[in-house]
């Protein structure tokens, strides 16, 4: 009989509150009914709660860093919450220019732990997300033209499948499983305990934010989508369109050499001819200082005052990806729709927005089947971000951000699997496209029983 290990907190115990909630502050967590949270503190004690949970049939749940935009990974019903968050290790060999990291690091920890000897991979700019979930769903990040997603670094898995055993998947050992875990999202084939990457050296960058005003949307938005996915691999931009009707960009400038890092003027120039910019600023950098920055830690200060994304957000995030530029009614039209934004009877903890990544460069040249990531071709990503605090906002909010997302859907295609949505409609085929079938044979393979499965999981056959 399998024995639950690790950190194990149980209803009533000190921390039960805590332990049950996940990062979306829309859901009622006092009524999130786990059975039990393990925080693991190594692969054995993961393989033991799998177990566990199976012997006992209760459904389980895995986390990481508890991001899941609908609550997943946390929200279950007399369930087992499967924790890899202890998992913080982090082994660096200059050698072969490899890292091997702890499944549960955030990017703040994650960040700095790599840092501090000089070396990095393209990671989120969100401080709390959690490796797992990024890496095995995609992972965007300000480098990201420059070296590629998240999981296009990845060079081996080490997950506890669904039986409870111990396995590494790579291009060698379980490839299949392998091109499962690149893109093929978190939660359906395994629970993964710690992860090798490539890393890069992390010398200085130049980080660039300039703003304009609203009038100059238009211009700003067209000139934006022509520039960020064709230009050098080492810069990567978004921009982000405030319902408060600001609008900046933001982005990164990741050279081969210092002596390159003057080239960010000429770099930037189209966009500074795009229309005049109320404000310009370039900052050059050790790139860890760039990420703490990203992250939202001001590394001016003799403290650093960490500006977490708020843990008492409630939003609602979808997405999209555009394999074309917007033409010229799109931009119209996405104007229209922010400026549309409902007025609330209470100030969100943060402006509604609708962001835009750039894509292309290295995640664009690798080939389309190498990995589970489908989106590989698209010029950008637009991310629709809705928040509010008072309840009497919700439903406001909600349907316009929804009706926003659909009336653009003439000019976008398909989903990112890492910003979950239930509101869409085949969400599989949104995120996956034509590699769900793929993906389902594999699902089969490792997961027969469906054990690892929670709202739009990957099944075992068809939906
Ligand atoms: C504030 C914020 C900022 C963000 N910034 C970015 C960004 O810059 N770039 C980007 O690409 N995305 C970003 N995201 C989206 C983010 O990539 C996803 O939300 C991601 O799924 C979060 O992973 P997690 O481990 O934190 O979440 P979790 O909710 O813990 O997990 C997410 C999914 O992965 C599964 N999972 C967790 N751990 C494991 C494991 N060990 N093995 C197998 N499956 C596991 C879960 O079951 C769940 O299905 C952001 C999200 C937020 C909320």
């Amino acid at each position: 009989m399998a024995l639950l290990t690790g950190r194990v907190i149980y209803p009533g115990d000190t921390g039960w509150d805590a332990a049950r909630q996940g990062f979306a502050r829309w859901a009622d967590y006092a009524a999130n009914t786990p059975r039990v949270v393990v925080f693991c503190q190594d692969a054995d004690d993961v393989a033991n709660a799998v177990r566990w949970a199976r012997e006992n049939n209760a459904p389980l749940r895995v986390r990481c860093g508890r991001h899941n935009y609908e609550g997943w990974s946390s929200l279950v019903q007399d369930g087992v919450i499967i924790d890899v968050s202890d998992l913080g290790s982090v082994r660096v060999r200059r050698d072969s220019a490899t890292a091997r990291v702890g499944a549960g690091l955030d990017m703040l920890d994650l960040s700095e732990a790599l840092g501090q000897v000089g070396v990095t991979f393209p990671h989120a700019t969100g401080k709390t997300v959690g490796l797992a979930g990024l890496t095995l769903g995609g992972g965007f990040g300000v480098t990201t033209r420059k070296w590629g997603l998240t999981c296009d670094n990845l060079i081996e898995v080490e997950l506890v499948t669904a039986d409870g055993s111990q396995v590494r998947a790579n291009a060698e050992e379980n490839p299949d499983l392998f091109w499962a875990c690149r893109g093929g999202g978190g939660g359906n084939f395994g629970i993964a305990t710690a992860f090798t990457f490539s890393v890069h050296p992390a010398g200085n960058v130049a980080v660039f934010s300039l703003s304009w005003p609203w009038e100059a949307m238009e211009a700003v938005v067209s000139a934006w989508q022509s520039w960020a996915p064709d230009t050098v691999d080492g810069v990567t931009s978004f921009l982000t369109l405030l319902t408060t009707r600001s609008l900046t960009m933001q982005g990164q400038f990741t050279p081969d050499t210092d002596a390159d890092l003057p080239g960010i003027n000429a770099l930037l120039a189209p966009m500074l001819a795009a229309a005049n910019p109320l404000s310009v600023n370039i900052q050059v950098l050790p790139n860890l200082n760039a990420a703490r920055l990203f992250l939202g830690v001001d590394p001016q200060q003799p403290e650093w005052r960490v500006q977490k994304h708020s843990d008492d957000q409630i939003f609602k995030s979808s997405s999209a990806l555009a394999y074309e530029p917007f033409p010229p009614q799109a931009i119209t039209l996405l104007k229209s729709r922010i400026e549309a934004c409902p007025t609330l009877s209470a100030a969100p903890s943060q402006p509604s927005m609708i962001q835009l990544l750039g894509g292309g460069g290295a995640m664009g040249r690798v080939p389309q089947d190498a990995t589970a990531v489908w989106h590989r071709q698209t010029k950008f990503v637009v991310q629709y971000d809705a928040y509010w605090t008072a309840p009497q906002d919700g439903k406001m909010t909600l349907d316009w951000i929804t009706a926003f997302r659909q009336d653009m859907t003439p000019y976008t295609v398909g989903a990112y699997v890492n910003y979950a949505d239930d509101r869409l409609e085949n969400p599989l085929q949104q995120y996956y496209g034509d590699h769900l079938g793929r993906l389902m044979d594999i699902k089969r393979c490792w997961d027969p029983d469906n054990v690892f499965r929670f709202p739009q999981s990957i099944p075992v056959s068809p939906p």
